[in-house]
């Protein structure tokens, strides 16, 4: 149900095609997340000084944050190529050899979702990313010897959602682990702009700022918004997006101001409604709204933490004030030990 959705930060088929050309190139067009970019531009600079190929990389985070795009950026900033696979795509361990031993030196192998590699396939990458070595065994039975084939020195990136189902080892092989955050109000701004330009479309500097708002920190969800805001304006108002076009077209796209849709609000109204407001446990909470248990963890819930309308406690998860505000609903004052204390002595 999830990807269907216009503010799913998932990649949807339409999204594909546009992404390419939307994209940053290089880190100086790069928008926001400065501290990684800051760490990046020096491991960059340094590697090229030694002359060698990048430390391998690990970035994680939301979806649509920018997790391929920056693997793109540094394959450009080093001038190298990249292969581009995934955990789910390598099945087994001889499908990881094939693609190692088809790397030239300095490549950049890119392996999106990384999390979701299989054991094998982890065996293998293991050696292969500390001593650019790749073990196979020749033969069968007691005559079966195992042959250490040198790779050439290249650089894993991997990108993940979900950090803590990485297995210890791989994350370990990772010389530099950067975390993506939720874009702020100003970079999603400057971002809806670029993608403005690029895209042709007049946008007002108030209905940038009115999507940005409403975009969840997220530049695929904004870029994505952008489009059909830009369909709603070039049917209905000249092509000329104003805040009011925004605002309109936003409206019957069903986001709401803060960028929540009504999914979001479903996943909400459960927690208030169906469970006193919590704490309620993961998969009962996807159970009751008919949404995969990932697609809870992966899309609803970081957005809805990031505004602080859920709080996750070792319960379960509970719904703030502010949820019940933004639903406007009334919110039920709870007797916490702390109030009680004052009374009781
Ligand atoms: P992820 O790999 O984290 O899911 P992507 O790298 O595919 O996310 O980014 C999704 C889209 O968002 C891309 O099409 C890209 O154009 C856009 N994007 C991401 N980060 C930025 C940025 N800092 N500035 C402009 N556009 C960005």
């Amino acid at each position: 149900m999830d990807d269907e959705r216009l503010v799913s930060p998932k990649s949807h088929e339409e999204d594909t095609a546009a992404e390419k050309s939307l994209r940053p190139k290089r880190l100086s067009e790069y928008i926001g997340q400065e501290k990684v970019v800051d760490n990046l531009r020096i491991g960059i600079a340094a590697a090229q000084a030694r002359g060698e190929p990048l430390d391998h990389i690990l970035f994680y985070g939301p979806p649509g944050l920018g997790k391929t795009t920056l693997c793109q950026i540094v394959a450009n900033e080093m001038g190298v190529n990249v292969r581009i696979t995934s955990g789910p795509a390598i099945e087994r361990a001889g499908d990881l050899a094939a693609i190692l031993t088809n790397l030239k030196k300095d490549d950049i192998l890119f392996i999106d979702e990384v999390h979701r590699l299989n054991r094998a396939v982890e065996e293998v990458l293991y050696p292969a990313m500390e001593d650019f070595a790749l073990d196979i065994v020749v033969g069968k039975g007691p005559s079966a010897r195992s042959l250490r084939l040198k790779l050439p020195k290249f650089t894993v990136v991997g990108a993940t959602t979900r950090l803590a189902l990485l297995t210890s080892p791989l994350r370990d092989r990772f010389g530099a682990v950067h975390r993506l955050e939720f874009y702020s109000v100003e970079a999603m701004d400057q971002i809806i702009r670029r993608t403005a330009n690029i895209l042709n479309t007049a946008l007002d500097e108030d209905a940038a700022l009115e999507l940005a708002r409403r975009a969840r920190g997220t530049p695929r969800i904004a870029n994505r918004i952008l489009k059909r805001v830009r369909d709603f304006a070039q049917v209905t108002a000249n092509n000329h997006i104003t805040l009011d076009v925004a605002r309109t077209a936003l409206e019957r796209l069903e986001v709401d101001e803060l960028g929540l849709d009504p999914n979001d609000r479903r996943v909400l109204q459960a927690i208030i409604e169906l469970f006193g407001g919590g704490p309620v446990g993961l998969s009962t909470l996807a159970a009751a709204t008919a949404e995969e248990v990932d697609a809870v963890e992966d899309v609803y819930e970081p957005y809805l933490l990031q505004l602080g309308f859920i709080q996750r406690t070792p319960r379960g998860r509970i719904a703030t004030r502010r949820a019940y505000e933004h639903l406007g609903l009334p919110f039920p004052e709870r007797i916490t030990p702390n109030d009680l204390q004052g009374t009781l002595w």
